[in-house]
Formats: structure tokens, sequence, C-alpha cells
């Protein structure tokens, strides 16, 4: 149990990991390979995921469904260009797609990550801007501690202060941030706080192309969860003032907050939306951007009625197909009921660590569940720990987090929270 996990001398020396210097301040363990919950590393030793590889992998690994899908298309075409061309897996995901996806959405764009789908929201809500001659609607906005990705565009409406502004200075496009969403999905706002974001729509919305933000959970941002009302008077200002609200659920999206889109908990629309990592299950790499029929006829209108974006691996067929299959499994879950079982379990097994001296506040909602230190976690000694216990889980900076795979069994999920419980318990003794 306690001998070291697997790690690679090529991989300290040749390898940059996500956020991270080359080489690395601790070595990075090598996974061999990975099955349901579970990642076993080179050595053979199990760890229960915590993580769905970043939102991404919902189904768990190797899921049979899954790489049936991908390898019945592998058989038929890996790729094909999408100019010009089109093909079966990009229809029928485009399909259900729009059965799933909040009402009025009916225009997509496949974008290759997240952050592209990201800025090719960023540039659709420009260009309808312009078609809708509003010339003067150019910036963007968004609220403290959101994180929308970290290409150029996308990095400038992530916090200010916590994302990586102050790296790339000026050379950032100059966007306008509001504060965070008063904490609590249950908070009800207060009037005070209605008249910040009143306030703040009635003095820059004349230079706002549009408002994006992830609705009810803030993720890499800071882990927060906030108040459908809160969606719900943004998206009343943003009509009031004909600014787009984009709806990032990247993170959010496929069941992740309790119900399939986080929106859906506000019984708003957004005017765009984009979608990844669990779009795949986590297999590969892709994402979406929907907007409304309307955005889609306004730009189409105009003198310049192509959308310009065109990634090279647009509509990857690979991808598009293993996402229909993922789209079918999480449809069959009955994602309320299944996240609202993980939500009761967790916060019964987690809850008890708020009294733990060093912790600041758990939190849980849908299949997420959030233990906020006092104080930065020290990642060598806290992942030692991790592996002594059995268990995969990434915290960054005060937050230690779980959002674990939706195919997570009752007893699965008791073990990976109650070794999560001993791990934190274990590591503020040894922290002091
Ligand atoms: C992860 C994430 C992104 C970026 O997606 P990538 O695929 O990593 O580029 C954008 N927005 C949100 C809300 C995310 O969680």
């Amino acid at each position: 149990m306690n001998t070291p996990a697997p790690t690679s001398d090529f991989d300290q020396q040749h390898l940059w990991h996500p956020y991270a210097s080359l080489p690395p301040t601790y070595p990075n363990i090598v996974i061999d390979r990975a099955e349901g919950v579970y990642l076993i590393t080179q050595d053979g030793t199990r760890l229960i995921d915590g993580m769905s590889s970043w939102w991404a992998s919902v189904h768990g690994y190797n899921h049979p469904v899954l790489n049936a899908a991908i390898t019945e298309q592998l058989g038929k075409m890996a790729h094909v260009m999408f100019g010009g061309l089109t093909h079966q897996p990009a229809i029928d995901l485009g399909k259900k797609l729009l059965a799933i996806v909040p009402k009025g959405l009916e225009a997509i764009f496949y974008a290759d990550s997240g952050s592209i789908a990201v800025e090719v929201a960023l540039k659709m809500a420009l260009q309808y801007q312009v078609a809708a001659k509003r010339p003067n609607k150019q910036q963007f906005a968004s609220t403290h501690s959101g994180y929308y990705g970290d290409t150029w565009h996308a990095m400038s409406v992530c916090d200010p202060i916590n994302g990586m502004h102050s790296l790339y200075g000026k050379q950032l496009p100059m966007q306008h941030f509001v504060a965070a969403p008063p904490l609590g999905f249950k908070h009800h706002l207060t009037q005070s706080e209605r008249d910040e974001l009143t306030d703040f729509f009635t003095q820059h919305a004349a230079q706002l192309a549009g408002f994006i933000i992830e609705p009810i959970i803030q993720g890499a941002g800071g882990m927060r969860f906030y108040s459908p009302e809160y969606l719900q008077l943004l998206r009343e200002l943003c009509d009031k003032h004909d600014v787009l609200l984009i709806a990032d659920e990247i993170a959010t999206g496929f069941g992740r907050s309790g119900k399939l889109f986080a929106c859906e908990h506000a019984g708003i629309s957004p005017d765009i939306m984009t979608v990844g990592k669990a779009l795949t299950g986590g297999y590969m790499t892709f994402a979406a951007t929907l907007c409304t029929r309307h955005i889609a006829d306004t730009i189409h209108q105009s003198a310049y009625p192509a959308l310009m974006h065109g990634p090279t691996f647009m509509g990857n067929p690979l991808a598009c197909a293993v996402a229909c299959a993922s789209i079918d499994l999480v449809v069959s879950y009955d994602m309320p009921v299944r996240a609202g079982e993980m939500q009761t379990l967790v916060t019964q097994i987690l809850t008890p660590a708020a009294s733990i001296e060093g912790v600041q506040e758990v939190r849980c909602l849908g299949a997420v569940a959030v233990i906020e230190l006092e104080q930065a976690v020290d990642m060598p000694l806290f992942q030692a720990l991790l592996l002594e216990h059995g268990i995969w889980v990434r915290p960054f900076g005060k937050l230690v987090y779980i959002m674990p795979p939706y195919v997570m069994t009752k007893a699965e999920l008791t073990t990976l929270c109650e070794a999560l419980l001993k791990v934190v318990t274990s590591y503020l003794d040894k922290a002091e």
C-alpha cells in the first residue's frame, strides 16, 4: 500500500501537463488502463475515480456501448472534411441535441474543444450584433469567479483576478465584470443584489454584445453554486438591453447539476449555449455552440452571411458517433433522480467534514460535492494520502471536490466519500 506510485522520468523531463511547470513540482502518476469507475496504475493499483476526468467521463471508462459506437464508426471512416460534405453521425447528433437542449436553440456549430466553442459563441454574438446594426455592441461581460477556457478571448472573460489576466496583461481584450453571483443555490436575491446587476446593465449594456455565464455552477473559477433567481434576472436584463445571453454548459451540461442542463433550474433558455466535456462521454475532444434561429437568420441576412469559423476536424464522425451513444445513455439514466440520489448520499457522508478544523465549508449540488479548506492544498502531501486510500481526486487551491461518474454504485460512492473524508482528516492533521 505504501509503495510509491509509478512515475516516468521521460514524462518529467519532456511533457507539459495542465497548468504545470516543466519539470513538474511533483511527478505525474502513470495510468495503464481504466475500466468502469477505476483508474489502474502501471503497477496495478486500482483508484476509484472521483473526477470523471474533469467532468467528462460520466459513464466511467471502457464502456462497452461507447466502445461499440466508436468502433463501428471507425470501420466506415475516422474522419472526412465538413466543408462541402456531411455525414449521418453529424446529422444524428444534431437531432439528439436539439431534442434535449433548452427550447429555442435550433442551430449548431460543432467545435473541437470547449474553449473553441466559447470562441465561436463570442464570434457568433459579435457577427449577430453587427448584422443587427448595433455596431457599438463589441464587448462582453461576465461575473467574477467564472471560467470559460484557455484560448485568448475565452480567457478574457474568465475571472479577472484568479484567472490568467495578470500574466498576459494588456494584450488581453478588455471586458466588463460584475460581482460574482451571491453564493447558495437556495439563496433569495436581496434588493441590493438585484440593483447591482441592474445598474451594471444600465451602465454598460450599450457596449455589450453578450453576457457569458456558467449557469448555476461556477466550475474552475471557484466551484460556487448560485440561485436560479440570478439567472432569471440576467435573462430579463439581457432581453431588455439587446445583450445576448451566452450560457456556458460545458461543465454543467448532460446532467451534472441534477437537470440535463443547468438552465432548466431557472426555466430559461439562453440565446447561445456551449456544450463540451461530457458530450462524448469523455471519449474524445469535441464541443458544440448552439444558438437560436433568430441569431442564425440575422447573420444569414447580413452583408457577411457566413459564420466565419471552420476547424479542420469540424464534425469529426468518430466524435459524433460516440456522442450519440453517450447522449442515449445519459437520457436513459433519468438524471434528476440519479443525481438526486448521489447528492443525498454524498451530503450525508461529507457534511461531517465541515466541523474539522481547517475546513471552511462543505457544499453539494447534483452530482458535485466541494470541501473548501481554509488554506490551499499542499498537493504532494495530499496526493500521497489519496493513493494510500485508493481514490483519485484532484484539488485546486483550497478546493477539494468530486464529480463522480454517473454509473458509480452506491457502494463505490460510499467508499469514495468515506476515503475522502479520511484523507482530508489526516491531511489537516499532518498539515498543521
Ligand atoms: C472546461 C471548460 C471550458 C473549456 O473547455 P476545454 O475543452 O478545456 O477547452 C470552458 N468552459 C467551461 C465552463 C469549462 O468547464
